[in-house]
């Protein structure tokens, strides 16, 4: 029996992130050769980016698009999404973990009147149904789920799944859909202030250099912020550097802050408690700088590197710039 799959393309700045490929490829990888992948693609002026998706291995492209779509409201967003979902009736709905996820898959899986499972990080097909992967307790376990039955919804952790391809195949179908919806607002978003590290998104960097207490000042992290840079990654930090005040919670990682997964995450000055753990863990490469040889961050680091954070990381940075 063949089935639908539909997956949510987010963008931002005018580009398609990543985690839209990555929600691609988790869909690819639970469905069979004659089901159906579609995308919907929501915003206002999103056109071109709808044109650059056709070029994936999808059947069809939904675009909303409409100067109401412009930031995200849940309002709009859950109603014009539900529309889609109505007229598709996907088995399964593919979104990003990522904060539009987070807040609107719930909301989708109600009106889809399906299960719903957050997180996913791998995916693995068995007969008609698929396996998934979610971490748990902080990130100290990993769950094996199934759904009983379809329909269902899943949320997909950034950087856990390799990004899908172009196809060599004819583009991806486009269809406009107006929204129809006249539901009167009760929420109006005004303006969207967004507060980041830097040019990378954090969820979405490959590279971390992440300052805990250590860092001692909001002045101390700009020797990590030149490393992040030089090396193409985002700036994070551990909650005692925010309660600090040395920066913003926008840049928090862990239990009670973001979840990241990069290629590289350099800890420096940062002591490993289990909730800053919870947020890293998953990082593929962890190199820890601390002066202190007993901190527990050296148990889940890969390399460690006992010293002074003021002299390691404008050293390491002095040898990034020589290669
Ligand atoms: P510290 O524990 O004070 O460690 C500072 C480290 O810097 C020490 O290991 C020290 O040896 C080292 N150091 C000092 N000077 C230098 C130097 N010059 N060079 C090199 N190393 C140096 N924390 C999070 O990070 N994220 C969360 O999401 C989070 N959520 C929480 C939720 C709850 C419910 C609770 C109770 C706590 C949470 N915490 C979270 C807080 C967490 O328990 C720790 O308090 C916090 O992670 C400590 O931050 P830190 O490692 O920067 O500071």
């Amino acid at each position: 029996m063949s089935r639908t799959f539909l997956i949510i393309a987010e963008h931002r700045d005018g580009k398609l992130r990543q985690v839209t490929m990555e929600a691609l490829q988790a869909a690819i990888e639970a469905s069979e050769h004659d089901d159906r992948i579609s995308a919907v693609l929501i915003g206002s002026g999103v056109e071109p980016l709808a044109d650059e998706l056709s070029a994936y291995p999808l059947s069809e492209i939904h675009l909303l698009d409409e100067d109401q779509f412009l930031t995200y409201n849940p309002e709009t967003y859950t109603a014009a999404l539900g529309g889609i979902i109505e007229t598709v009736r996907p088995d399964g709905l593919f979104i990003g973990h990522t904060a539009m996820g987070r807040d609107i898959a719930p909301a989708l899986a109600a009106k889809l009147q399906a299960g719903q499972l957050s997180d996913v990080i791998a995916i693995e097909k068995i007969d008609d149904s698929v396996l998934f992967t979610r971490p748990v307790y902080a990130g100290k376990a990993l769950e094996k789920k199934t759904f009983a039955q379809y329909p269902w919804v899943v949320t997909v952790r950034p950087n856990n799944f390799i990004a899908a391809s172009r196809s060599d195949h004819p583009p991806a179908s486009i269809t406009r859909v107006v929204s129809t919806s006249a539901t009167p607002l009760r929420t109006i978003v005004k303006d969207v202030v967004r507060k980041t590290s830097g040019k990378v998104d954090l969820t979405e960097a490959k590279v971390i250099v992440s300052g805990g207490r250590g860092v001692k000042s909001a002045d101390g992290f700009k020797p990590l912020e030149e490393l992040a840079e030089l090396l193409g990654g985002a700036v994070g930090a551990s909650r005692g550097a925010c309660d600090a005040g040395y920066c913003d919670y926008a840049l928090q990682i862990g239990q009670t802050g973001k979840v990241v997964t990069p290629e590289i995450y350099i800890a420096c000055g940062i002591s490993g408690a289990i909730q800053h753990l919870a947020g890293m863990s998953g990082s593929r490469v962890i190199i820890a700088i601390n002066k202190d040889p007993e901190a527990p961050i050296f148990k889940v680091a890969d390399y460690g590197i006992v010293g002074d954070l003021f002299e390691v990381v404008p050293l390491l940075t002095q040898e990034f710039r020589k290669v």
